[in-house]
């Protein structure tokens, strides 16, 4: 048996991931719990069925195929659920769906394979996201080292959170690199994330250490990430930290900031998850303007690529 690991989607198409066309690979597994995540089947690796409701229409094949007598409404008794899938392929409706799923490696090259011209006449490639793909270190090594000799770009989106030599050789084939820094206040940074920003902070000075296989003196292009949101850390203060210590380490870097958003919210319904933080907001466009403005009185260039 070859590499397997947890993904929660393969999106093609994806055009807000890097340049081009790409297929962006969300894979499961993340040591932070941000309160405004939005894709919290990614939380942990294994596999998960949801359940929309706004998409059921009560017909009750899910039940007459279930093993484990589960009714409609899966999310009062999730915990006797053993993500068989059964339940998936009967529905009509995409009601019951899997949101996580074990997949082998060499069944997502084929699937990212499927669609290389778009990749070719756009520019594109893969992007690796998350949850943080970055958890699952084999995978991603595997993944990196086959797309790599497929000749396809590749990015990835982190939270910057991890072991930095488990995982330098996949950093080194990238393209580009996004990495978040979510707030300059450790404390904050703990509240509204459950980790601290130390190792986050180190990771973001040894991304200047990368060498890419394929340009010799250089590393991959890197983009620091802020999700921006009001009252967490849309403060003048936050972002000209922010941006004074990507300067400070890694000055060629760009920066990037991206408004919050709450598309992922009806995940935390299928899941039967409660959400508990509907009083966060994305900052307007004209503070959001000015913010970049901050970012570049302090010498860093802006990447925009939503
Ligand atoms: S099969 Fe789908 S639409 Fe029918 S009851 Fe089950 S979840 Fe609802
Ligand atoms: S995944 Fe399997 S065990 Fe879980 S609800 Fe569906 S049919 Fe039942």
């Amino acid at each position: 048996m070859g590499v397997l690991g947890y993904i929660m989607q393969m999106q093609p198409f994806s055009v807000n991931d890097g340049e081009g066309i790409r297929t962006t690979i969300f894979m499961a597994g993340c040591p932070l719990r941000c309160k405004w995540c939005s894709n919290p089947e990614g939380f942990s690796q294994r596999e998960i069925i949801g359940w929309y409701q706004r998409k059921c229409i009560g017909c009750g094949d899910c039940v007459r195929v279930c093993p484990q007598g589960i009714g409609i409404n899966m999310n009062i008794e999730r915990d006797r659920c053993i993500s068989c899938g059964k339940c998936t392929e009967v529905c009509s409706q995409n009601a019951r769906t899997r949101m996580v799923t074990y997949m082998d490696a060499d069944d997502i090259l084929s699937d990212i394979h499927k669609h290389r011209l778009f990749y070719a006449y756009s520019g594109g490639g893969i992007t690796f996201s998350g949850g943080e793909a970055t958890s699952q270190p084999e995978l991603l090594d595997y993944l990196t080292s086959e797309i790599y000799d497929m000749g396809y770009s590749m990015d990835i989106e982190t939270s910057g959170y991890f072991d930095f030599e488990s995982v330098r050789p996949s950093l080194e084939r990238m393209d580009l690199i996004f990495m978040d820094l979510k707030h300059m206040d450790p404390e904050k940074h703990r509240y509204y994330t459950g980790v601290p920003n130390d190792r986050i902070l180190e990771n973001i000075k040894n991304l200047g250490t990368l060498r890419s296989i394929d340009r010799p003196g250089h590393g991959p292009d890197i983009v620091i990430r802020i999700p921006v949101i009001c009252g967490v850390n849309d403060s003048e203060d936050n972002i000209r930290q922010s941006a004074a210590y990507v300067h400070k380490v890694l000055p060629e870097a760009r920066m990037e900031l991206l408004p919050y958003h709450s598309f992922g919210m009806i995940k935390y319904e299928a899941l039967g998850i409660p959400y508990d933080h509907p009083e966060f907001s994305a900052p307007d466009k004209e503070r959001m303007d000015h913010l970049k403005d901050v970012i570049m009185s302090e010498g860093i260039l802006i990447a925009d690529y939503r």
